[in-house]
């Protein structure tokens, strides 16, 4: 269970070819909620079909709303993988490109790890994966990698 008070609102999802594998990506997105205030929006994407990438938690951290900009926003990536059947997240180096308009600033993991964001990104992350029912069908395909491992 999560051990934060980040709640998520799921907020979408939509699927189109990956201009690095070719199959079919799915992306979700939506909101990490405290005390009723936006935290972060974040995207999931996954190409279900690919061995090629792993799936990225991207966490656009931060102020939202009115009177707030992309200078309020920095952003954080996340890699999923299944490691001995058990679902592990990696922080890696955030590329800004697509999300320049939202946020100004990219991190690299050694800007969040061993840091005091290093914890408050995890919570992040963990509200995601419990909290966002569009995400149960990764679920499952970890428990199915976990018993093909
Ligand atoms: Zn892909």
């Amino acid at each position: 269970m999560p051990a934060s008070d980040l709640s998520v609102n799921p907020t979408s999802q939509t699927s189109f070819e990956c201009s690095n594998c070719r199959t079919t990506t799915r992306r979700f997105w939506g909101e990490i909620v405290e005390n009723a205030q936006t935290q972060a929006v974040y995207y999931v994407t996954w190409c279900k079909q690919s061995s090629e990438h792993y799936p990225r938690f991207d966490l656009l951290i931060g102020s939202w709303g009115d009177n707030t900009s992309a200078d309020d926003r920095h952003l954080v990536a996340v890699e999923f993988r299944v490691v001995a059947g058990e679902p592990s997240f990696m922080v890696i180096d955030a590329q800004i490109d697509r999300y320049r308009p939202l946020a100004s600033m990219a991190l690299r993991r050694s800007d969040v790890i061993g840091t005091p964001d290093q914890s408050r990104v995890f919570d992040m992350v963990d509200a995601i994966w419990f909290g966002d029912w569009l995400i149960e069908e990764m679920h499952s395909d970890t428990a199915k990698a976990a018993r093909n491992s």
